[in-house]
């Protein structure tokens, strides 16, 4: 039993992934706080990731710089 409740809760994932992942044009208004959270986390897990400074002259790097696209400092 274990085993296939944890089989559906899986299913279930996926399936609310696929829903949101969707961009489906009229979901259901009950949904929307739920793809309201989902969308607000994504981003600011987004922020997170990408908010990075140059060392040497604070300019915003974004995502796998390896030099300051500013000043030119190697980062990292
Ligand atoms: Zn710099």
């Amino acid at each position: 039993m274990k085993d296939i409740e944890k089989k559906l809760e899986n299913l279930y994932t996926k399936l609310g992934k696929a829903y949101y992942e969707g961009r489906f044009e009229d979901p259901l208004p009950e949904l929307l706080p739920l793809f309201d959270a989902i969308t607000e986390l994504k981003y600011s897990q987004e922020q997170n990731d990408e908010k990075a400074f140059c060392p040497q002259c604070g300019n915003e790097l974004k995502g796998q710089a390896i030099f300051c696209g500013k000043c030119g400092c190697r980062i990292g």
